[in-house]
């Protein structure tokens, strides 16, 4: 079958997307293939499509057992034969798998690393055609990402014991040069086709608030999106115990999800989240890896993630099906040393020498660093995330809420000579809020131990408030005037940029917003009675999930049940036109939800 065949009758979409024809093609021609797109562009479907247009059988490595059962459901949904291969099955459910795989009953296998090169599993490989070996999340084989798992440096022994040499295909989303090299290496590529797609995902809406009571921010984020599903992420397990707490007294119904629980628990509550009984998902960074949730409107981060690449990851849950998805960080400026705290008390991987732990450490206060500028910056949100990654784009997106805010420009030239005055004038450096202090005329302990009032520039900004101090000099940083260190302590010196400002006749104009921050504006709201039909399709939706027991997105998903609710299909043929309604699915559902559309359509 040709792939585009493949991807109408078992996915039900008419057109591969970006880039992902291409991945497809050079699986099929037989070369190995590097595959870097962000979260939500589809990556499963690069490897899917070739397993079923291939000879023989298709093993799928995967680092998460709750993201293999998820991705073989939806196979099956959709008429692939598929299963796994991990520790949650029974002794005898695994050697009856082991066996159809055998028999080549299956096209696509899913595994987990550690698996691999066990007896029973390889002895099973060996007899059989394997064509394709997928790895998913290729990142967890460098050391330098987050996610190192050792079982993956076993994937090219793996290979090599194999009959003959399958297609090699690795997909991630962490594309850094570093890790890029390290996954080509260490899995063993032959001269690997690599596609690389752009980082950005128009349909997610950023936006930084820095709120007087967050509590409060995160209430009103909620009743915007009554509807949806949303996941709020905390950087501390009691924040998550508290916040939950006070959710479900508030009558909300939520889920949450820390190391602290117990697995039975984190299952239930992760189970109830992705079946949409729990609207809401209380979380610490461990939820998320290998959720496929596709209709997660919102991700609230309560507190500032520790870099921009886990910010990215994690509000990126948001809005995989491609609809519109708002992801909102609330920060208050101690998150910073919470931070700080939370990477010099991590555990460290015992995988590393000292010395990579203190170089990894130094790096993660580096990346603390962007992360802050992100809080504070007054630039596009967008802009300066694709920056961060390396990707070029223009500097108004129209959909964060700096792009949406209404600025001033205020002059600040005075203010930042007397800051740089002050810092020159100091003994030694010291850290921000210090300066800040001395600006203001607080006799602080530091400021009396270091007898800091004898600096000429001490109350100069008395009439300023102290938070106002501190963003000016934020601000000096992010333009180099000022320059910070990464260390521990970090501590302020002025640049010779700074200098040069004091005898050149510059002007520094900051960004100040003339309103609070809003969050940008919700999507148009729909018509009542494709309001009205969509509630229906969603129920429908939930009672067939419930019977067959899978999450309801697995049936079909949010994007397909709005673009039926919109454009009502009156028979099936016109039903299979719609994105995401392959044959099967046609066949097991269309029936169910042309009479439900229709008997509205009437009714109307
Ligand atoms: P990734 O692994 O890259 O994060 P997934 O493979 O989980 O992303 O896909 C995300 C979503 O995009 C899924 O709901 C999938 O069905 C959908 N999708 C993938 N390819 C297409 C396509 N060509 N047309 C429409 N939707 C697609
Ligand atoms: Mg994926």
């Amino acid at each position: 079958m040709q792939p585009q065949e493949i991807l109408k009758r078992y996915f039900g979409y008419d057109s591969f997307r970006h880039r992902q024809r291409e991945a497809v093609d050079n699986i099929l021609s037989g070369r190995d293939v590097l595959c870097i797109m962000p979260t939500g562009a589809g990556k499963s479907l690069c490897y899917q499509v070739p397993a079923m247009a291939m000879d023989g059988v298709s093993i799928v490595i995967s680092p998460l057992i709750s993201l293999m059962k998820d991705q073989v459901m939806s196979l099956n949904k959709s008429g692939i034969p598929a299963a796994y291969l991990n520790s949650s099955l029974t002794v005898n459910q695994y050697l009856k798998a082991l066996d159809y795989m055998k028999q080549c009953r299956y096209k696509i296998v899913y595994v987990a690393p550690e698996r691999l090169l066990t007896q029973s599993f390889l002895s099973a490989c060996r007899e059989i055609n394997i064509s394709l070996v997928a790895v998913d999340e290729a990142h967890c084989v460098s050391r330098w990402g987050q996610d190192f798992r050792p079982g993956y440096l076993k994937i090219p022994q793996f290979i090599s014991l194999l009959k003959t040499r399958p297609v090699l295909a690795a997909f991630t989303a962490t594309a850094t040069g570093r890790v890029k090299e390290d996954i080509c290496r260490l899995l063993e590529m032959k001269n690997p086709y690599c596609v690389t797609t752009g980082f950005d995902r128009p349909n997610l809406s950023f936006s930084t608030v820095r709120p007087k009571d967050r509590y409060r921010a995160l209430l009103n984020i909620i009743k915007n999106h009554r509807e949806d599903s949303g996941i709020v992420y905390c950087s501390t397990r009691k924040r998550v115990d508290t916040l939950y707490d006070n959710l479900s007294a508030a009558g909300y119904s939520c889920g949450k999800y820390h190391a602290g629980l117990g697995a039975d628990e984190r299952k239930s509550f992760q189970d109830r989240f992705i079946f949409d009984e729990d609207k809401i998902m209380i979380a610490t960074n461990a939820f998320g890896m290998g959720i496929d949730k596709s209709n997660v409107g919102y991700v609230v981060h309560y507190n500032m993630p520790k870099n921009i690449e886990s910010y990215y990851q994690e509000a990126g849950r948001a809005g995989r099906d491609g609809q519109k998805a708002e992801c909102v960080l609330l920060y208050a400026p101690k998150d910073v040393i919470t931070n700080k705290f939370l990477i010099e008390n991590s555990q460290p991987n015992e995988e590393l020498t000292i010395r990579q732990r203190r170089q990894v450490r130094e790096r993660e206060l580096e990346k603390l660093k962007y992360m802050t500028f992100y809080c504070t910056t007054d630039r596009c949100l967008r802009q300066f995330i694709l920056e961060y990654f390396g990707q070029k784009s223009d500097e108004y997106c129209g959909n964060c809420s700096n792009c949406l805010a209404e600025f001033e420009q205020e002059d600040i030239t005075g203010h930042a000579r007397k800051a740089i005055m002050c810092i020159l004038q100091l003994p030694v450096s010291f850290g921000l809020s210090v300066v800040a202090d001395v600006l203001k005329g607080n006799e602080s302990e530091m400021v009396g131990k270091w007898r800091l009032h004898q600096n000429d520039y001490f109350g100069s900004m008395a009439g300023l408030s102290l938070t106002k101090i501190k963003d000016i000099l934020k601000y000096l940083i992010i333009r180099g005037y000022i320059d910070q260190t990464a260390d521990r302590y970090p501590v302020i010196n002025v640049t010779a940029r700074g200098e040069r400002l004091m005898s050149e006749g510059t002007k520094v104009m900051m960004r100040v917003k003339k309103s609070e921050k809003t969050a940008p504006p919700a999507p148009a709201p729909m018509p009542e009675a494709d309001r009205g039909l969509l509630a229906k399709l969603k129920a429908l939706r939930l009672d067939i999930a419930k019977k067959e027991r899978v999450p309801a997105y697995v049936i079909f998903t949010d994007a397909t049940l709005n673009e039926m609710s919109a454009r009502k299909p009156k028979t099936l043929q016109e039903l299979s036109r719609i994105k995401g309604v392959g044959s099967r699915k046609l066949s097991a559902y269309g029936e169910k939800f042309l009479r439900l559309i229709n008997e509205k359509t009437d009714s109307v």
